[in-house]
């Protein structure tokens, strides 16, 4: 992932994100990911089958944001490259690729609040805007999704009486 010429200085900083513990040299533990995805990375409500699916217009535009929200692999550089150590890139991929879709909306509400509620309990860090993440991402993913993410909990904490 990097090239370096001879006479290149290169600083090694200390690993920072506690929620992945780290297991051995360049190993870490990223099952916090697994657990965050197991509070609402999916969708429960009974939406037929893919004709069902085919026959449910999705405006294009929509259609190719949750694409390209789905394309995160979950491979936590963004979290590696945060100062914060924050998970935001990762959970707001997660939640738009659902969230974005009609599937996806009905469940919207618990999604967020319990996906956020998890990624704080794990000790992620917040997401400050320097960028980091979305600048080391592979897939390329947007902040656009952090920024819905930050709306969707907070429409959904004024609007819903949900325990999490
Ligand atoms: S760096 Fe990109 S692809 Fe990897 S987990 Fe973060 S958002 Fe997903």
């Amino acid at each position: 992932m990097r090239s370096f010429k001879d006479g290149d200085t290169i600083v090694v900083e200390p690993w920072r994100a506690k929620a992945f513990p780290v297991l051995r040299d360049l190993v870490v533990n990223r099952s916090a990911f697994d657990r965050i995805i197991q509070k609402g990375g999916f969708i429960s409500v009974d939406t037929g089958s893919a004709p069902d699916a085919n026959i449910i217009p999705v405006p294009k535009p929509m259609a190719e944001k949750a694409m390209d929200a789905a394309a995160c692999i979950g491979c936590g550089a963004c979290v590696a490259a945060c100062k914060n150590a924050s998970a935001m890139l990762f959970v707001s991929a997660k939640i738009s690729q659902l969230s974005l879709l009609p599937q996806g909306k009905v469940e919207a509400s618990a999604r967020v609040q319990k996906m956020v509620a998890q990624m704080d309990a794990e000790g992620f860090g917040n997401c400050t805007n320097t960028g980091a993440c979305s600048a080391e991402c592979p897939k390329e993913i947007s902040q656009e999704n952090i920024a819905r993410m930050n709306r969707e909990f907070m429409i959904a904490k004024l609007t819903s009486n949900i325990e999490v």
